[in-house]
């Protein structure tokens, strides 16, 4: 269990700030891990509060190690430079783990999202057994180099279905996994001491959108993220919807043909045997292992024109512009984002996207924007910063002994 204990800081119950004051201190904070460096007048004005709470907030997020204030480098400005509020250059770090069928991606990432170092492990074909991927993560907790700052917690991405409240992953077919407690695993290795969040790879891409990418100030917006596996991370008014225990949000199993390719979930035709990275290399007439590196070359020889190559992306965009339609019919989004292998779709055939999504939409002239995440392959790894980082962006006082 995390202790709440304020290093030092405010040590005498009568000085431990009240509850506005702790609201403050959470909001600053979290201006200043969106956005960055931000100067005391801007903070001023997006808390609404006078200019000596702000002095007084960041004096106290400053004695926490939580921010800094700091001349900006570069700039034409003229006259005496106003000092910023930024992350804190020792502050404290997440690490973030991005589980995919082919690899384990590991990050450690400071406040304000900068990856500080990271690490990544093939799978090379041997099993990723919930047991394997405690092992990975524990081994990148000990080696992803955190510049000396302490560890506030480890999110991990996973392509499945994730309850929340049990850190257990219900389902998730490509890794052939149910009912894996991955959270449980975790924790015996990595000691109470440190707290392990899971979530599922499509959420937590959303998440990192949300925060600094492309889903910032949007209420309505879908997360759909091809690799391996197909899944979406969904918003409907400003909430995000996971269902009764974490499993909405798989339209990458919902059946398109029936007499379609078999899917490792059991069923014949499922979304993801049509448009993930399987398909992709299928179409493009080039079965074998799925990985990155072999889908992005379907990609560049589709660019400079093999016909093949384009013929298997420009298939594949029809059928996810069908499943837009179905999630614009259903959601009402105003944006959908494609990520993972989607992008390079969207990148190729946005216009046999549009056409499918035109044929299947309700309200054909209806808008909704499709566009790439900011964070490209990042989304995942940033979004599980994210997950780790969100009980200390609620309560900065929250610390946990590093070690
Ligand atoms: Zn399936």
């Amino acid at each position: 269990m995390a202790s709440r204990a304020g290093d030092g800081v405010a040590s005498s119950p009568a000085a431990r700030p009240d509850a506005i004051r702790r609201h403050n201190l959470a909001l600053l904070l979290g201006h200043v891990h969106r956005d960055g460096e931000l100067t005391r007048a801007e903070l001023t004005a997006r808390l609404g509060v006078s200019r000596s709470t702000v002095g007084a907030l960041v004096a106290e997020l400053t004695a926490l190690g939580l921010v800094e204030e700091s001349v900006p480098s570069g700039g034409e400005r003229v006259g005496r430079p106003s000092h910023v509020v930024g992350p804190h250059s020792h502050g404290p770090f997440a690490v973030s783990v991005d589980v995919d069928v082919s690899q384990v991606t590991a990050a450690a990432v400071g406040l304000g999202g900068t990856v500080l170092s990271r690490r990544t492990v093939p799978t090379e074909g041997a099993e990723l057994t919930p047991g394997r991927v405690a092992d990975l993560v524990a081994e990148s907790v000990v080696q992803l180099d955190g510049g000396g700052r302490r560890i506030t917690g480890v999110g991990v991405s996973v392509p499945g279905t994730v309850d929340k409240r049990t850190r257990t992953v219900g389902i998730a077919p490509n890794l052939g996994w149910r009912d894996a407690h991955l959270g449980a695993l975790l924790s015996d290795r990595l000691g109470a001491r440190v707290p392990v969040s899971v979530g599922n790879d499509a959420d937590l891409c959303l998440l990192a959108e949300l925060s600094r990418g492309n889903a910032r100030g949007c209420d309505d917006v879908v997360y759909v993220v091809g690799r391996v596996g197909v899944g979406a991370g969904i918003l409907v008014n400003g909430v995000p919807v996971r269902g009764q225990d974490g499993r909405a949000g798989e339209i990458g199993h919902n059946v398109v043909d029936a007499a379609g390719p078999q899917c490792h979930c059991g069923k014949r035709g499922c979304l993801e045997t049509i448009i993930g990275d399987a398909a992709l290399l299928r179409l493009a007439g080039r079965p074998g292992e799925s990985t990155d590196d072999r889908v992005a070359e379907v990609f560049a020889d589709a660019r400079a024109g093999e016909e093949r190559a384009v013929s298997a992306v420009r298939t594949a965009a029809g059928w996810l512009g069908q499943a837009i339609g179905n999630l614009v019919n259903t959601l009402n989004p105003q944006r959908v984002i494609l990520g993972g292998s989607l992008s390079g779709v969207l990148e190729i055939a946005r216009p046999e996207i549009e056409r499918a999504l035109a044929r299947y939409a309700f309200d054909p002239g209806h808008p909704v924007e499709l566009t790439a995440p900011r964070f490209r392959t990042d989304s995942a790894l940033l979004g599980a910063a994210e997950l780790a980082f969100t009980d200390l962006l609620e309560d900065p006082y929250l610390t946990t002994p590093g070690f």
